[in-house]
This record gives C-alpha cells, structure tokens and sequence, in this order.
C-alpha cells in the first residue's frame, strides 16, 4: 500500500493500550476451544502460532481449568493447575510474542458444568445442583472455605501465568459455564448468606475474585472480564437491559478490559442458519461501552473490514473479537492489512469447528483444512512447499474437494486442468447453498473459484463430462477425481443396513438430488431421517416454505440429532415445530402400501402408519466412483501411466463438506511427501510425565 494513501481501514490497525500492555492492532483472537487442550500441547502452540503470524494483535488460549476441582474430562481444554502446567503455556506465549502480539489465558472454574470425571472431586458450586451433563452426580454447594479456595486458586492460576508468559489474565463468567457465573444467576444461587440472594451479593465472588487476580498479577498483566451479558432466556435468565446492565456498572473500571458476549455457548456460537448476519450480537452488547471507560471487545462472526471498522467508528466497540473467522482464516487481519480483502476465506457459519470440541476431537474446520494441522502435519494455512516437478495434473469434478485440490496443486506449482461436468464449479454447494440458512455455505466454493480464476497455471474446463476413456487418452501424469455422490433411494442407512423395501407403485419415493433437480412433489410428503445431520432439517423446512404439507420421522430421538453438536439441534427442532412440521422421533420406516407408510417403534417394534403421498428418503449417499473405478481398470492395461490415480472425497467415502475439503487439500500436499504414501501420518504427541 502507498505510503501517502491512507489505509481504507486503518481504524483496525491502531494500537490500543489494555492495562500495562498495549495490543499492536484491533484483531482480538477470543478464547476458544480446539479439542487438543492440555493433551495436544505442541499442536495448540503450532495454532495460536499461526494466528498471531497471521497479524492478530492478541491471541489468546481456550478456556483454562484453575484446579483439579474443574476438571471438564472429557474434554479436552488447558490446565493450569499447578507449576508443571508452566512450561506448555510458556511455550505458547514465546511463540505468539515472536510475531508481536499479545496473549492471553482464560481462567476458568466450571463448578457445576464439569463432573471431574479424571479427578473424582465433588463438583462444587453456589448450591446444591446436579451438574449439567447426564452424568449422575451432583455439585455440592459451596461453604466458606470453599469460597476462600477458590479465590486462592484463582490468585495462584494467575501468579502461575504471569511466570508463562501471558499478557492479559481472563476472569471467566461467560457462557453458562463457569462457577462465577453460576453465583450470578438466582436460579442455581439460591444461598441466603453474603454470597446470595440480592445482585451485589451475588456479584460479590466475581468483584472479590477480579481484585484478587489484579492485586496479584496486575502491574504487568491486563485483568479482563468475561462476562454473558444476556442468555437469551427473557426473564428466566440474565438479561442485557436487566441485571447484565447493572453488573457491568457494578464492575466498570476494575478490569481493563471487558470481553463481552451472550449466553449458552449455542448463542455465542450461533450458526449462520440461524444467525445469517455480522455482528449479530451487537443488540445485546453495545450498551457496554456506555458504561465503562476501559476496552471492549466483542464478537460477531466478524469477516468483513467495513463491518468491523463499522464496530468501531460507531463506539460498540474498540476490539473485532474473532474466533470462528480467525479459525477459517488465521491470515484475516494480514490480508486485511494488505487490502487483499478477496484472498479472505469467510467462515460459513456451520460450527463443524465447534462439533469437535463436543466431540473430543481435534478441531477442524470446513473453510481451512489446515486447522489444527499445523504441528500435527507441518500445514500452514498460507504458506506450501513449492514442487520442483511441472507435471500436468488432472482433476476431475469442482465440488469442495475437487476445488480444494486444484486450488493446492496450483498453489504448489502445478500446471492444474480443472474438468467439471456442470455449468459452474461448487457441486453439492450449488444445490444446499439455496436452502434455508445455508447461503452462507456458497463461501466454500467462491473462495476457491476466485482464488483459481487468478491463478495463471489453472485451466477450468465446465461443461465437461469426462468418461474413463477420455482419461487414458491423456498424458496427465497425475489424475484426482472427485466426481462426489448421490443420495440413496433404497433407505440404506444406519437403521436400515440393507435398505427399505418400498413398493414404488405404492408410494413414490424422493431424494435430495430429485428435489434439486426441480422434481415436482405431492402436497402431503414425509421426510425419513436417517442421516441425522442437517439434510433432513433443513429440507423439511424447505417444503414448508413452498406450501408443502410436511412429517419429518426419524429413527433418533430428536430431529438432527447430530447437530447437538454443531449446537443448533434444539433449534431446529423448535423451528420446525414452530413452522407446524409434524415431527414423529424413535421411528423406523418399515415399508409401504397405497399412500400409507408403516413405522415400527424403534424400541417396542409396535407397528404405526402416517398417511402421505411421497416419501423423501434422507439416509445415506453412494459414492459416485465409476469414472475412478474404469480409469483404474483400464490403467491396468498400461502399468506406469499414472504417477497418481486416487478418488477423494465423497466419490471415495461420502462426509461433510469440510472432510471433502480436508481430502483435497491432503491429496495435493501428499504429492510432495514421500513418507506419506498413505495419506495416513501425521506426527504424534507423546504424553511425558514430570519426574
Ligand atoms: P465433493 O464433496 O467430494 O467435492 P460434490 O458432489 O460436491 O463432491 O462434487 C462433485 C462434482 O463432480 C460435481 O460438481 C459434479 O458435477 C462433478 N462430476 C461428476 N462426475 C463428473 C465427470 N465424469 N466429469 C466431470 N465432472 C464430474
Ligand atoms: Fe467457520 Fe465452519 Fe470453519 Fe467453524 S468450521 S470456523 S463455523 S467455516
């Protein structure tokens, strides 16, 4: 950029004191999980790395347990429950301060949220409740000493991550998850001593607790305050113009910092189906910064500079916090910087990051295949080996995978053709970025496009349906094909191993891709789930909206039930009641007769039947792995022409879009690692124990 020309966003890349310590920028990387935590330490160094090389002025870790009376196994978050959790944060903060930004720690007590499961502590908390997941236990209520403890604990995490490093210290009440939060809210604090009852009793432990971490770590770390400030539950719950209003009052000017957000995790971390747009938090949180006179930050799925210079311009506020968007782009404010706004990779909004963490998995993420792989695999979201070999490569299909893939083969050097058999690239993006909430989803395939219709060493062929033959006549030395899949008619699916006999003639039967290519439908039509992501949802919510009479059956207890894990399955379930879906749950689609189908209990085998006039069947997908399957019949002929003839993504093993994404990327890197000939190895971290 020019010199004399100032920057079109420069309100983002002022430096603003928090404290004692000063953040080179307005790019705030939130707390957030990652599912490697305390057992992952060097991939969790490798990470945050990354984030500040990629220009966010603070970088701070997941939530971090205080004591072994927080222990949220089996998850897997950070510890800092003694001196031997010292070095691993240690190494987190030299490599975040090597790129010149700040870090910070989450400091968390989970109370009731957390079961100690590894530790086989009681779970404590303001009152006698039973802890938040299923598991059959129950916290204690907390007495004095309790609270003296966890004061101390408090004090002592802090001292330990002054010594680690860490430039600003999280006092946590947020998300529903943390025992000063708990103390906040009359419905788990019903205690009639000091700490109970009236607001500023409640508020006590958290305002004694933040001046216990100031006096303690304060001179040289910045204090920052987590706090929910609505949970979105009227007035059965915290609420921004309510009590939130009068504990930032209360708190204002003790932290120097104030990070702010909305209550459960499912709203902080709404998804784009039901959250669409930036910023969407603001109407909760911007009565903040009328309050207090130290910085805010807030989050919003911020991806936009003009929205986040916005923030600021408007006084919501001084902080862009970022957590899903610097998931998908750790490089965002670098790219920002350079005004290379087009080269963003956008998050879509569909919480499979999220997913992992619930799942004790390592994060990973539908826009950037490389999260989570930085250590693990030596991936960096930006930066690629660049190959010395100029063979020609082929791939075949345009979906995520196969765009993945090109867009990376380039990127390493390769001259690419891109064969596609449609009109445009994208493949199933094309198709569920038109239903409803998913338009966000199209990021996945612009990003790609764009990246590649920039790139000299790519030739995109559309509207070229290759046969296997069409394959061996070339000289390609290294073929991809990523031709994706269909979903079954037959009800294959996890109920139902070898289908669904359904007399056709009886009921006619749909599918997804029927659907998409324009099928006309019965009024009256019931959608089986058997694939428990979002298809059958959200397709059920489609119908309506085109005057659809819809039942949704499906052999799970709920409606999407995979979903709980991308947070939104309670929401979908009440949208789709809301919308007058019929839902029938723990029901097997059995078989058929004249507008009738028949349902078994799935747990009594008790026969039912629902009238309708189609059945759209939502259960699994068939690879579409006969263009692979020829060309590998025919290379046979001729041993040697191929250096490389693999199937990725759903044409090899029908996933998300992310593992489509994932396979491509990991095809196109596996060509420069010889040691990697099956895809399959990735560096291991060995636990080591302290002496
Ligand atoms: P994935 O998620 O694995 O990327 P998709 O189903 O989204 O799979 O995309 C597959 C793409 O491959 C679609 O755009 C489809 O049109 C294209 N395709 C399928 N068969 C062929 C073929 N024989 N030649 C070229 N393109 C093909
Ligand atoms: Fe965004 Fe989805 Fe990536 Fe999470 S997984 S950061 S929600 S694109």
């Amino acid at each position: 950029m020019n010199k004399a020309t100032p920057h079109p966003f420069a309100p983002l890349f002022e430096p603003l004191a928090i404290g004692p310590v000063t953040a080179k920028n307005r790019f705030y990387q939130v707390p957030h999980c990652t599912g490697l935590g305390h057992a992952n330490p060097k991939a969790e160094v490798a990470l945050r790395a990354t984030k500040a090389e990629g220009g966010w002025g603070v970088v701070c870790t997941q939530e971090v347990e205080i004591h072994p009376s927080s222990d949220i196994s089996p998850a897997l978050e950070g510890r800092m429950w003694d001196d031997d959790d010292i070095p691993m944060h240690a190494a987190m903060t030299d490599a975040v301060h090597e790129h010149g930004a700040l870090a910070g720690i989450e400091l968390v007590h989970n109370g009731q949220h957390c079961a100690n499961l590894g530790t086989r502590i009681p779970p404590i908390a303001p009152a006698h409740r039973p802890v938040d997941s299923y598991y059959p236990v129950q916290a204690r209520a907390m007495n004095k000493t309790d609270i003296r403890n966890m004061r101390q604990w408090y004090v002592d995490a802090a001292i330990r991550s002054r010594q680690a490093g860490y430039d600003i210290v999280y006092v946590y009440a947020g998300h529903n998850m943390a025992t000063l939060m708990h103390f906040l809210l009359p419905r788990y604090n019903d205690r009639v001593d000091e700490y109970g009852g009236s607001i500023s009793n409640r508020v006590r432990l958290l305002q004694e607790t933040l001046c216990d971490v100031r006096d303690a770590v304060g001179e040289h770390c910045a204090i920052a305050m987590r706090l929910a400030v609505d949970e979105l539950l009227g007035k059965g719950g915290l609420q921004a113009e309510d009590e939130g209003r009068e504990i930032v009052s209360m708190l204002a000017d003790i932290p120097d910092l104030w990070d702010v957000n909305i209550s459960g995790w499912d709203n902080d971390s709404a998804t784009a189906r039901f959250e669409p747009d930036e910023g969407y938090q603001e109407k909760y949180t911007s009565f903040v910064k009328q309050l207090v006179n130290k910085p805010v930050v807030g989050v919003g799925r911020f991806t936009s500079p003009t929205t986040m210079v916005s923030q600021i311009n408007r006084g919501v506020l001084d902080f862009i916090g970022a957590a899903r968007p610097s998931i998908a782009d750790p490089f965002l404010p670098n790219k920002i910087l350079a005004n290379d706004i087009e080269a963003i990779r956008e998050c879509i909004g569909c919480n499979i990051c999220v997913s992992s963490d619930n799942v004790v998995s390592p994060i990973r993420c539908t826009q950037n295949p490389t999260m989570g792989e930085e250590w693990r695999r030596g991936w960096h979201p930006e930066r690629t080996v660049k190959s010395q070999r100029t063979e020609q490569t082929l791939v075949v299909g345009a979906g995520p995978a196969g765009l993945e893939c090109a867009h990376q083969l380039a990127k390493q050097g390769y001259p690419v053709m891109l064969a596609e058999a449609g009109l445009d690239v994208g493949g199933r993006l094309l198709n569920e970025c038109r239903l409803p909430g998913l338009a966000s989803y199209r990021r996945v395939r612009d990003y790609r496009a764009q990246q590649l219709s920039a790139m000299g060493n790519v030739e995109l062929l559309l509207d070229n349906r290759l046969i296997a033959q069409d394959i061996i006549d070339t000289d390609f030395a290294h073929v991809f094909i990523a031709t994706g899949s269909q979903w079954r008619r037959d009800g294959m699916g996890r109920a139902h191993p070898l289908g669904i006999n359904i007399d056709k003639a009886a009921l006619p039967v749909f599918t997804p891709d029927d659907i998409f290519a324009g099928s006309e439908l019965p009024k009256h039509v019931l959608v089986y789930d058997d694939d428990h992501y979002y298809m059958g949802g959200v397709l059920a919510e489609s119908l309506v909206a085109k005057g659809h009479t819809v039942t949704l059956v499906t052999p799970a207890n709920c409606v999407s039930a995979w979903t709980e894990h991308t947070l939104e399955q309670h929401k979908i379930q009440a949208r789709l009641l809301h919308l007058g879906v019929k839902v029938i749950v723990s029901q097997a689609l059995r078989s058929a007769n004249s507008n009738t189908a028949l349902l078994n209990c799935v747990y009594s085998n008790t026969p039912t039947s629902i009238n309708t006039d189609a059945i759209i069947m939502v259960t699994s997908r068939s690879p579409l792995d006969n263009l692979y399957t020829q060309s590998s019949q025919l290379a046979e002929a001729n041993p040697g022409q191929f250096k490389t003839l693999i199937n990725i993504g759903d044409s090899l093993s029908p996933s998300t879009v992310a593992a489509a994404v994932y396979a491509g990327h990991l095809a196109a890197r596996a060509l420069e690692d010889n040691t990697s000939k099956e895809h399959l190895f990735f560096r291991r971290e060995m636990s080591q124990s302290p002496a």
